[in-house]
């Protein structure tokens, strides 16, 4: 079983006396900054001068480059994008770091696939938040906490347990709970919903949506049913909150039956050798180095899967069908 912290599990004096650099003040940093301040530590932020560094001075935070922003720092968190993290630490991070400072991750990838160089010196840490960042704000202020992956990948000081967890605790991940994780396994969950669930949905959508137009649906009642309505996703707020089978006692007699008694319908269906094929192309690096050549190569295979993949025939018609569903005035 793995590991489970909770606000209990992090020393009450983990971070005191610190002094915190958020790097980036994005989805994230923003969040990040504001919930760490509200936990009382010392918060200063670090970005590029521009609309990040405007929008971090107008929510009274010290705000510097991001060089100076680590300097001297006791805790160091590296909230911008992960494409672009292992050049941000080599040219404004690295050389400024302060021997025993701890380096937070919110996600394992530049560590996990080696695109980030630290010292020796420094504790590497995880606080991964199963979170977008706006919901890290709005769940620390409504207090119900989010779930976080948390790891330690080096511990030069000793110490970088207690400040992982201080760290996680600040920010409201240790509220309802946080995973112990590795890196690369952070990495792996967090690339394989994205490249192997993902992609299974969408194709489980686009024939469904197809079938249902051959059976005479109109194309309205289908994205209705699918998505616009939200009855979809009030069902997976109740998995959530209380199961996915216990849910089943929230719809009909009829519809639980038929669930149940089509459950095996796609039994036949291999998606374990895709699956486990994804899991490999992940964990072998394979994925991080085609990416990575892909921004070395300016973006340019991304764009061609933009016109390849970015439309399909439904969305044609969907921003018509969402303004059929607005409410009236
Ligand atoms: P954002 O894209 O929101 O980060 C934006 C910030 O990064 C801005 O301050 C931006 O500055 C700065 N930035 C962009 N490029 C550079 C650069 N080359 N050098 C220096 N600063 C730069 O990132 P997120 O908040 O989405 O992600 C941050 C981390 O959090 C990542 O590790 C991600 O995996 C993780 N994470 C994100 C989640 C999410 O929901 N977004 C969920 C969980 C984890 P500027 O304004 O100048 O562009």
């Amino acid at each position: 079983m793995a590991r489970i912290f909770h606000d209990e599990d992090a020393p009450a004096d983990a971070l005191a006396g610190k002094t915190i650099a958020v790097i980036g003040y994005g989805n994230q940093g923003r969040s990040w900054a504001l919930n760490l301040r509200d936990s009382g530590l010392d918060v200063r932020v670090g970005t590029v001068a521009d609309t990040s560094r405007a929008q971090a001075a107008a929510d009274v935070f010290p705000a510097h480059e991001i060089a100076d922003a680590v300097t001297d720092a006791d805790v160091v968190c590296l909230l911008i994008p992960d494409e672009v993290m292992g050049d941000a630490v080599a040219s404004s991070v690295a050389q400024s770091l302060k021997p025993g400072a701890a380096v937070v991750f919110a996600s394992g990838y530049a560590v996990a696939f080696d695109e980030v160089k630290l010292p020796d010196t420094n504790d590497v840490v995880m606080v991964a938040p199963r979170m977008i960042g706006v919901g890290v704000r709005d769940s620390y202020v409504d207090g119900s906490g989010f779930i976080a992956f948390v790891g330690v990948d080096r511990d030069a000081s000793g110490n970088a347990w207690p400040v992982a967890l201080g760290v996680a605790r600040a920010l409201g991940a240790l509220h309802r709970g946080s995973v112990e994780m590795t890196f690369k396994q952070e990495a792996l969950i967090d690339l394989f919903v994205e490249q192997a669930i993902a992609p299974g949905l969408r194709k489980l959508w686009s024939d469904a949506a197809m079938v249902l137009l051959e059976a005479g649906i109109p194309l309205e009642a289908v994205l209705a049913e699918f998505y616009l309505s939200g009855e979809i996703e009030r069902t997976y707020r109740a998995m959530r909150e209380i199961g996915p089978t216990k849910q089943w006692k929230l719809h009909s007699q009829t519809s639980q039956y038929g669930t149940m008694s089509r459950a095996k319908r796609y039994a036949d269906a291999d998606l374990v050798t895709q699956m486990r094929a994804a899991v490999d192309d992940i964990n072998s690096g394979a994925f991080a180095r085609e990416w990575a050549g892909v921004r070395a190569d300016g973006y340019k295979k991304m764009k061609e899967l933009y016109e390849a993949e970015g439309r399909d025939a439904l969305m044609d018609f969907e921003d018509e069908v969402r303004q059929k569903f607005e409410p009236s005035s």
